[in-house]
């Protein structure tokens, strides 16, 4: 039986650990790299970039010259009295990174605010076209796009929903990209499972469908749910049978994480908008962006209008400067030629482990995002006892590894794991990430009392 004690908010996977007395999370002193140094002296592999959002590790001298360098040049004006070199640089260089059709940037300051303005901008296009009908946002279940209010309305996630209902909108959700728990309903001869939001649009009504937003791979709802390259190909023909706009939420797989600077670019599609964070900077500074397609700009002109109303720090020229010193960083040093071997030598570990531990499930991902999640029965697929929030009860165990890895997978289930190290990482730290991933799930699972194959 499982001894150490939890206390948590049962809907969320947010939970504070019990420690004992006095014992706090580790106190931060110093990174570089791959490695989170704290103040008790130990280091911690950052096996998941933080949340999904270091890409090319800690403490990169390129990346803190510009930002001083920019810092003493000037931080802050405010967007609608100036632009920047920085910021202007950046719009070009994330357009020319994009998928071609991609022409303009809005810059923004988190994942939530890009994906927020997303559906203000989806539901003033077809205002401006003369259908004010079409507001709805879809997404599917098992999926986040962010803790504002239009944000979680669109988001799949229930137990970040729970606690205000009565503020969100309730749109329709589509099955997840998960075959190991959800048979492909309405799948495609493809078996992509993307028909199935064909049904939707024509049960629900396509007239009161402004967009549909997805994320290429799911990240925290689900721990790396990867539908087939050709799943969004599928989709963005049905978004164009019935005049529905395409929204892809890259805030996490979004700047080289899936391999490709967007991961909707490996279905060789052009979405109408794509909103993307986190790595934008590698978390040196706050930023998010939404990249518009030109049939959006061309509907703003016109109507003499422009994008529906940014932030206080939008387009900021410190994080604008940061983003781009990143961006500049990961073209010099050829950061996303490391993607693919470091995600296959990361696959095959997982899976080696896997094989040996009957219940570390469904090894899952693509680039260098990936997830797993714990079952106590493999044959039919028994998740441990959600009370027991076997994910973070393991993410504590990492930490005691010194691995950083991602609680992810949502109630009821709270059993799944995200594995996203910085894209820089070398072959001899991915050793030791899955050494130390070793060493955690050796610990869990004697907690747990589950069997081990050693
Ligand atoms: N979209 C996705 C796919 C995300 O994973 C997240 C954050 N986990 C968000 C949006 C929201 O981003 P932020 O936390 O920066 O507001």
């Amino acid at each position: 039986m499982p001894t150490t004690e939890y206390v948590f908010n049962p809907r969320t996977t947010d939970v504070l650990i019990k420690q004992p007395l006095g014992a706090k999370l580790p106190v931060v002193d110093h990174a570089k790299g791959v490695y989170i140094h704290a103040k008790d002296g130990r280091d911690y592999l950052d096996g998941s970039g933080g949340a999904m959002t270091v890409s090319i590790g800690h403490g990169v001298r390129e990346v803190l010259d510009a930002m001083r360098a920019q810092a003493e040049r000037v931080c802050f004006t405010y967007r609608s009295h100036f632009t920047s070199d920085a910021a202007e640089a950046l719009a070009q260089a994330l357009v020319d990174l994009a998928p071609e059709g991609l022409t303009h940037a809005f810059f923004v300051n988190s994942g939530s605010e890009a994906t927020e303005l997303a559906l203000r901008t989806a539901q003033q296009y077809w205002r401006d076209r003369g259908r004010p009908g079409k507001t709805h946002v879809l997404g599917r279940a098992i999926s986040y796009h962010g803790m504002t209010m239009g944000a979680l309305s669109m988001s799949g996630h229930d137990a970040r929903r729970a606690d205000y209902g009565n503020l969100l909108h309730t749109f329709a959700v589509a099955p997840p990209p998960y075959p190991y728990r959800f048979p492909l309903s309405g799948a495609d001869a493809e078996g992509h499972g993307a028909m199935v939001w064909d049904r939707i649009l024509r049960e629900y009504g396509a007239d009161k469908v402004a967009a549909i937003i997805v994320e290429p791979v799911v990240g925290a709802a689900g721990g790396a749910l990867a539908p087939p390259v050709g799943y969004l190909r599928a989709l963005r023909e049905i978004c164009d049978r019935h005049d529905v706009l395409l929204i892809s939420d890259e805030v996490i797989t979004g700047m080289g994480r899936t391999g490709t600077w967007f991961a909707c670019a490996q279905d060789g599609i052009a979405p109408d908008m794509i909103a993307t964070g986190k790595g934008m900077t590698s978390g040196y500074t706050p930023m998010g962006a939404v990249l518009f397609h030109e049939r959006i700009i061309q509907a703003f002109g016109d109507n003499g209008k422009t994008v529906p109303f940014g932030h206080t720090f939008s387009a900021n020229p410190l994080s604008a400067a940061t983003c781009l010193a990143v961006v500049n960083y990961m073209r010099d040093h050829k950061v996303l030629d490391n993607v693919a071997p470091r995600a296959a030598q990361l696959e095959a570990g997982l899976r080696r482990l896997a094989a040996r531990l009957p219940w570390m499930a469904d090894v899952r991902g693509r680039g260098l995002l990936w997830g797993f999640e714990f079952v106590t029965d493999p044959e039919k697929k028994t998740p441990p006892d959600p009370a027991l929030n076997a994910n973070v009860r393991f993410t504590a165990h990492c930490m005691r590894a010194g691995l950083i890895v991602y609680t992810a997978g949502i109630a009821p289930l709270n059993n799944a794991t995200l594995i996203a190290p910085p894209l820089v990482i070398t072959e001899m730290e991915m050793d030791d990430l899955l050494a130390r991933l070793e060493k955690g799930l050796l610990s869990f699972g004697a907690e747990m009392g589950y069997a081990m194959g050693y």
